[in-house]
């Protein structure tokens, strides 16, 4: 029978919730070793939310310890495949049982509507467990073509202890999309979650242990970046740090990693995405993927299409067309509310700096089309409305800074090499898109967009199957798909001579 997913029903379930906010280290949880905690203040409604442990650089000693010990005993790395898969199977059934309760964790953190964690985040996360999880008893090695008298096996090995950094945006997508290849592929983990988002990471590393995932395999410490990340990148028995947040901090991990061990490291950074639309496009199609693509997650998103680019002769038939879309498909709404399709933004400075951008933008002479306001003020939450800014010249600052907020800057083109100009005239290279309906330019300008992903006719289509990150300051190495348990593998070869 399905549930009635109303206010109530989500309100009560709050009532009776009691989240976790402690580390979780070697199978158990633990309070930071200062005794030290935070509270983060809930988005949705700016009231005191959950309090979590303060980590620090001992918390992460402790933890490395842990996923080091259960690396070399061999307690993970060398069990059978097909008992390390029935595991992961059980984990990723586990993660949809506590559906309810993980999204309303995800909400309670980020603000985002309760919905969507449920139908989007949960559901993504454990589809990611379950697909690397299915992966494990199908890796094979290689045997190399050597003179018949030699022998060299090409085995793929794990690499070791493994940092993941993530960041508040879909904290339990992106927890597994490093939690799944790493652990798949044998490695022990040490999740350092964002400081704004903890608390379905530290229930998901309980789901995976009591799965049957050994202690130590998946440690969770809590806190912030400066006190748990930067250590966690120091940390001289750490071998990979896979990172996903700003690439400003990106670029610190780099240096973390050579002033330390030369440990192995993976970025997922930001972007700055292009949706190029021509005039020739299906317009309601492409109205419809602007808004989506730019304002769901309230433009929290790496790969939000956050620049508009578009032929000159259609841009006041699409914006208006965008402007119906978002009024009539995006609710903003408390992320209770069973109608919200868009939520709040995960803290008021983070609020703050979104609506100063937009004031920014303005005085250097940027045109409000519609939104783009801070709204629903009187409930005590961070809620800016989506907007659009139209006119704009790809040098301003709202077409180059990723705001990450729901601003869509419409930049209009005469010529289809401008448009690729403009389009690849940015740091970023993390997915772009281009809407026409002659499939030749599709495809050559597919081609010759610079990005790691890129969408003809359409955006934001992805599952499981398709490597995700980016190009140029947008990062490198790739989440999801097969090719992500390679990240996590180092070769090893084995040579043999016979007499
Ligand atoms: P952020 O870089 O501020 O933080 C990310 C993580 O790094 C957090 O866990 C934080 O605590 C930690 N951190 C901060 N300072 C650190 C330091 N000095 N050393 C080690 N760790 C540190 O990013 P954010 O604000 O959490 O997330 C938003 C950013 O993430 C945006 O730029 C967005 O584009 C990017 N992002 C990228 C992808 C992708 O797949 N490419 C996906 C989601 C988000």
């Amino acid at each position: 029978m399905s549930k009635p997913y109303s206010r109530d029903y989500w309100e009560a379930f709050l009532s009776a919730l009691k989240p976790e906010g402690r580390h979780f280290i070697n199978g158990e949880l633990s309070p930071s070793s200062s005794g030290e905690t935070f509270t983060r203040t809930r988005p949705m409604d700016g009231k005191p939310g959950a309090t979590l442990a303060r980590g620090n650089a001992g918390d992460i000693d402790r933890a490395v310890a842990a996923a080091r010990a259960a690396f070399d005993s061999g307690v993970w790395r060398k069990k059978d495949p097909l008992e390390k898969k029935k595991i992961m199977l059980k984990w990723a059934q586990a993660i949809r049982d506590h559906g309810d309760e993980l999204a309303l964790l995800e909400t309670l953190d980020v603000g985002k509507p309760v919905m969507a964690s449920l139908n989007v985040d949960v559901r993504l996360c454990a589809d990611g467990i379950q697909f690397y999880g299915e992966m494990i008893d199908k890796l094979y090695d290689e045997v190399a073509p050597t003179p018949p008298s030699e022998r060299a096996i090409v085995r793929k090995v794990p690499i070791g202890v493994i940092g993941a950094i993530t960041p508040w945006n879909y904290p339990m997508i992106i927890d597994a999309w490093k939690l799944g290849p790493a652990i798949a592929a044998g490695n022990s983990v040490v999740l350092k979650p964002a400081e704004q988002s903890s608390l379905s990471a530290i229930r998901l590393a309980q789901l995976g242990f009591e799965a049957g995932l050994p202690a130590g395999v998946l440690n969770v410490v809590t806190g912030y970046g400066e006190e748990t990340g930067k250590p966690l990148a120091l940390h001289m028995d750490v071998d990979m740090i896979a990172f996903t947040g700003s690439t400003e901090v990106g670029k610190q991990i780099m240096g973390y990693a050579a002033q330390s061990n030369v440990k192995r490291v993976a970025l997922e950074l930001g972007g700055k995405s292009p949706l190029v639309v021509f005039a020739d496009a299906d317009l309601d199609a492409a109205a419809s993927a602007v808004a989506w693509g730019c304002f769901y997650n309230s433009g929290e998103t790496c790969h939000a299409s956050t620049r508009l680019i578009v032929e000159r002769s259609a841009q006041e038939a699409l914006i208006a067309k965008i402007e119906a879309v978002t009024r009539s498909d995006i609710a903003l709404a408390h992320p209770f509310d069973p109608s919200a399709q868009i939520g709040a933004l995960i803290e008021e400075e983070h609020m703050n700096k979104v609506l100063s951008m937009i004031a920014a933008g303005e005085k250097e002479g940027a045109r409000r089309a519609f939104g783009a306001e801070r709204t629903l003020a009187e409930t005590g939450g961070y809620y800016v409305s989506p907007g659009v800014f139209i006119d704009m010249t790809n040098d301003m600052s709202l077409a180059r800074q990723e705001i990450f907020g729901p601003v869509l800057a419409a930049i209009p083109f005469d010529t289809e090499e401008e448009a690729l100009r403009i389009a690849n005239d940015t740091i970023y290279g993390l997915a772009g898109a281009v809407f026409t309906k002659d499939m030749d330019r599709a495809h050559r300008f597919s081609e010759s967009l610079h990005a790691g992903t890129v969408w003809i006719n359409t955006y934001d289509m992805s599952n499981f199957a398709t490597p995700f990150g980016g190009f140029k300051q947008s990062g490198f190495g790739r989440d999801r798909s097969v090719h992500a348990i390679d990240k996590y593998c180092d070769y090893k070869t084995i040579w043999q001579h016979f007499g």
